[in-house]
């Protein structure tokens, strides 16, 4: 170990290691089913694999342009345009990321200033407010209503001044399972409408959304679209959360200043995977079956828990389901997941390390981008509670 003598001032003074890893390490130490981190236990389809080999047997391995492989950009921009009507153009707004955390984490940098205010929801995916204050902004907390997670545009509208730069939302949304619906999507467009506030949004489970519903792109909305940065993860998408590949779409304009930090904060990413994924992209099926394979995972994850005491909550999209726990334990969640963990052998996560206040409503995540069988087995042991 080396130690140092230097007094650190800490930039964030509040952030442990993330949830993640804790839980993801706690399963491995106890020998739990893993539940916690999302993260699919299977393989994604061999072709995927082949086109990247190809790739790098073919020479294809040094720095590709800074905004994204052309052709990779060209596939995400025919998508888009399929999906939501919406054309971005490849070349000025579209850039390839090193995953949606790089592109959250970049957006931030590239718009927000010391001072200045960015409304997040709460719960609120664990990136958002460390990225935030790392560039010396400050979050303002809006609430997603317990149970349905349905945000409250009305106390939105209060908590915008002059200084809120941005607002960040997350459909659907983790770990909620909830989305903005069109409604939602023109309060925001009213409530933006005459501020330069830039939209965030976060949408990396685009594809995951359920029961007929459909997921509604700030992208295809013709107000937000013009003022919004829109983040993806092929890590989602193709079961590949490892590579550590997304993308974000967004205006001209918007999209330059975000290459201005982009390019110096990872320049580009990796060339092999981008040309892999440009290739099996070229098949919609391989997105467009996303919903119904984890409508069934969750069907299946819902059906295990039946006749236990946990309530399990709406999932409408992503792969994470909440369950109340209240008529198990009287533990708070964060004690209960571990307990959990070590006792029956099934790790999750708590819910409230997604709000800024340790907000407890007794809740916990599950994720079930798993095989049937890790379900079955994690519904075996949640049964004997
Ligand atoms: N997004 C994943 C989750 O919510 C985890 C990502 C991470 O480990 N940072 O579980």
């Amino acid at each position: 170990m080396i130690s140092t003598s230097l007094a650190i001032d800490s930039k964030l003074p509040w952030v442990g290691t993330t949830i993640f890893t804790v839980m993801s390490k706690l399963a491995a130490d106890c020998g739990a089913i893993n539940l916690s981190q999302g993260f699919p236990d299977f393989q994604a389809e061999p072709a995927l694999f082949e086109a990247v080999t190809r790739a790098m047997n073919d020479g294809r391995n040094q720095y590709p342009p800074m905004a994204g492989l052309p052709e990779l950009r060209q596939a995400i921009a025919g998508k888009v345009e399929s999906l939501h009507g919406a054309r971005y153009d490849a070349d000025h707004e579209i850039t390839v990321t090193a995953g949606a955390t790089q592109a959250l984490f970049t957006a931030i940098a590239a718009f927000v200033r010391g001072g200045d205010e960015v409304i997040v929801f709460a719960p609120f995916y664990d990136s958002y407010v460390p990225a935030v204050e790392t560039v010396g902004g400050r979050a303002v907390y809006a609430r997603l209503r317990f149970p349905d997670y349905r945000p409250d545009w009305d106390e939105v509208r209060a908590l915008i001044t002059p200084r809120t730069r941005m607002i960040i939302v997350n459909s659907p949304n983790n770990p909620a399972g909830s989305l903005l619906t069109a409604d939602d999507l023109d309060a925001l467009a009213e409530l933006t409408r005459d501020t330069d506030i830039v939209v965030l949004a976060d949408e990396v489970y685009e594809h995951i959304v359920f029961d007929g519903r459909r997921h509604l792109s700030v992208a295809a909305h013709p107000l937000l679209s013009t003022r919004s940065i829109v983040v993806s993860s092929f890590g989602k998408t193709y079961h590949i959360t490892g590579w550590k590949i997304g993308y974000v779409l967004g205006a001209a304009d918007l999209m330059a200043e975000f290459r201005k930090v982009h390019q110096f904060n990872v320049f580009t990413v990796n060339t092999p995977c981008q040309i892999g994924i440009a290739d099996y992209m070229r098949d919609p099926a391989r997105y467009l079956g996303l919903a119904a394979f984890y409508q069934h995972k969750r069907d299946f994850f819902r059906e295990q828990l039946r006749g236990t005491k946990f309530e399990l909550l709406p999932c409408h999209g992503t792969y994470f389901q909440l369950a109340r726990y209240d008529a198990v334990s009287d533990l708070p969640d964060r004690d209960f997941a571990v307990w959990l963990t070590r006792e029956i052998g099934v790790a999750v996560i708590p819910v409230s390390v997604f709000h800024h206040d340790g907000r407890d409503d007794r809740v916990v995540r599950f994720c079930f981008a798993k095989q049937e069988s890790t379900l079955a087995a994690a519904g075996e042991r949640l049964r004997r509670l």
